[in-house]
């Protein structure tokens, strides 16, 4: 049997670690504060919105809520933006997506002040990753890198294949390993013979948005593997893009679904809001 990378508890253990902070914080007599903006009224989004305001209330971060209507024009938003970035109280600001299509979502993530830009999604924060500059990291693949580092994995030097390119999860998960000093390799939907790229890897990332896609065939004996994915099969239960059955026996570690990837966004969405206090 495998080891279970159990997120649950790592994003806790994080959470405790920012509570902490706040509290040391406010004992100085700083508060830290995250902006939430929700534009209409999607229900996935307010799921979301809900446990990240129900987290920032755990931390001791206070959260200032923005609902607005569905037919909010793309300029109110970028005004309100506007003044949550002079707003010296506000410390992160959150742009809930996706965003309603009149809105542009490259514009409103553009507008964010890169001292605010939590969600780590702009271009300016993506920049400083791949310059190897401080910045905010974008919340799930900094997740990631947490699970491996406090489940005592190593990653140096260590073969990591990542299935998926996209600007939130694969693009900076590769820039991410490879300043952990992984040799890296991205794959997509136009690589040629998945299996043969995948079953080289010590560590294998799948954030490829297909249920149960991965099986044994995809993995090597011994490998650590992450999935990312979150679907509901069709009892409606969770489950993720890796067959974690038919995978367990052949690896080392594997993070669940539910109780892997998913907890550890939120945890360090709210290590985002405090980092700018940390020390290095
Ligand atoms: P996207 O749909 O944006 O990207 C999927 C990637 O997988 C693309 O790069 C695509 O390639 C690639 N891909 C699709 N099909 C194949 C295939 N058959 N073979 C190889 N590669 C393929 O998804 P996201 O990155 O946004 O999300 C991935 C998954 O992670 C989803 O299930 C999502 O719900 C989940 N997720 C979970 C989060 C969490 O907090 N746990 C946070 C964010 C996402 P190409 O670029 O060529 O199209």
């Amino acid at each position: 049997m495998p080891q279970i990378i159990d997120g649950k508890a790592i994003s806790a253990q994080i959470k405790e670690e920012v509570k902490q902070k706040v509290s040391e914080l406010n004992a100085k007599g700083i508060n830290v504060c995250l902006a939430v903006i929700q534009v209409g009224n999607d229900p996935a989004s307010s799921v979301y919105v809900g446990n990240k305001k129900k987290a920032c209330e755990y931390c001791g971060i206070r959260s200032e809520s923005y609902e607005l209507a569905e037919e909010t024009s793309e300029s109110e938003l970028l005004e309100l933006i506007g003044r949550l970035n002079k707003d010296e109280a506000v410390d992160g600001i959150l742009v809930q997506l996706p965003l309603p299509s009149h809105i542009s979502e490259d514009k409103v993530i553009a507008a964010i002040d890169p001292s605010k830009d939590v969600d780590g999604f702009s271009v300016n924060s993506v920049g400083a990753l791949a310059v190897g500059k401080k910045g905010f990291r974008s919340c799930t693949p900094a997740g990631i890198i947490e699970l491996l580092k406090r489940s005592n994995i190593e990653i140096s030097g260590r073969e990591c294949v990542i299935i998926g390119r996209s600007n939130i999860v694969g693009k900076p998960m590769a820039l991410m390993m490879l300043e952990q000093n992984a040799t890296v390799t991205v794959c997509h939907s136009r690589t040629v013979d998945l299996a043969s790229v995948t079953s080289r890897a010590d560590i294998l990332i799948v954030a490829i948005g297909r249920p149960r896609m991965i099986t044994s065939e995809y993995v090597k004996e011994g490998a650590v593997v992450i999935d990312v994915g979150i679907h509901r099969n069709e009892n409606n239960k969770l489950c993720g893009d890796v067959d974690f059955d038919d995978v367990k026996d052949k690896c080392s570690y594997i993070t669940p679904v539910p109780g892997g990837v998913g907890p550890m966004t939120i945890a360090m969405l709210m290590h985002n809001c405090v980092s700018r206090y940390l020390e290095n």
